[in-house]
């Protein structure tokens, strides 16, 4: 059974975000690599990055032959935000990581579980070629509405935020602000007791 969905945002009709979503005025592109199985998830926050984000690409897939993309990205200005013990910690200031961002075209970031994400690195060859970016510190959770695989791990958008006020010095506040939004709507039927299990 399928519920309706808001044709711009993808939301249903009672969590529809359209009229909470702003631009950020980012000058990186910003490539999301989604596993299929993200669309089943309704809390998904990866599909909002199109709407709320300038130079933003959602491409599904699972491995090399579903991301040509990829063969168009510039290799030394382009990376990937993966959590590995070579990446780069861009919010580490040191010389290496300052001069790297600075000089910045493209991010990739892949969308699902870190299994399903490692899945799609094993079967991308390519995607290993890009350097790998990371944070040495990661930011207070704020979507709690979806069970992270992790604790210290954020969602695609708050990820992505995070980046972009890192490596462009943007100020990510519009795009926490739509993630509260969500948060808010996504629990405003919920009974008493239950919200306050997931606010805490
Ligand atoms: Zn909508």
């Amino acid at each position: 059974m399928s519920r309706a969905v808001c044709e711009k945002c993808q939301f249903s009709a009672t969590t529809c975000l359209c009229d909470d979503l702003v631009k950020v005025e980012n000058s990186l592109s910003i490539i999301i690599l989604q596993h299929p199985s993200e669309l089943k998830v309704t809390k998904n926050t990866a599909k909002l990055l199109p709407l709320c984000t300038e130079h933003c690409t959602l491409v599904q897939g699972q491995s090399s032959s579903d991301f040509t993309i990829l063969n168009t990205l510039p290799q030394a200005t382009t990376a990937l935000l993966y959590p590995d013990p070579d990446a780069i910690l861009i919010d580490k200031v040191s010389e290496q990581s300052q001069i790297f961002s600075q000089q910045l075209t493209h991010l990739i970031v892949i969308d699902g579980t870190w299994k399903k994400a490692f899945k799609i690195l094993q079967l991308t060859p390519l995607l290993t070629t890009f350097k790998k970016i990371s944070f040495a510190t990661i930011p207070p959770n704020r979507y709690r509405i979806r069970k992270a695989p992790r604790p210290d791990s954020l969602s695609t958008l708050e990820a992505v935020a995070h980046s972009l006020m890192l490596i462009e010095q943007l100020d990510p506040t519009p795009l926490y602000q739509v993630l509260d939004a969500l948060n808010d709507k996504q629990t405003q039927f919920m009974p008493e007791h239950v919200k306050t299990r997931y606010l805490k």
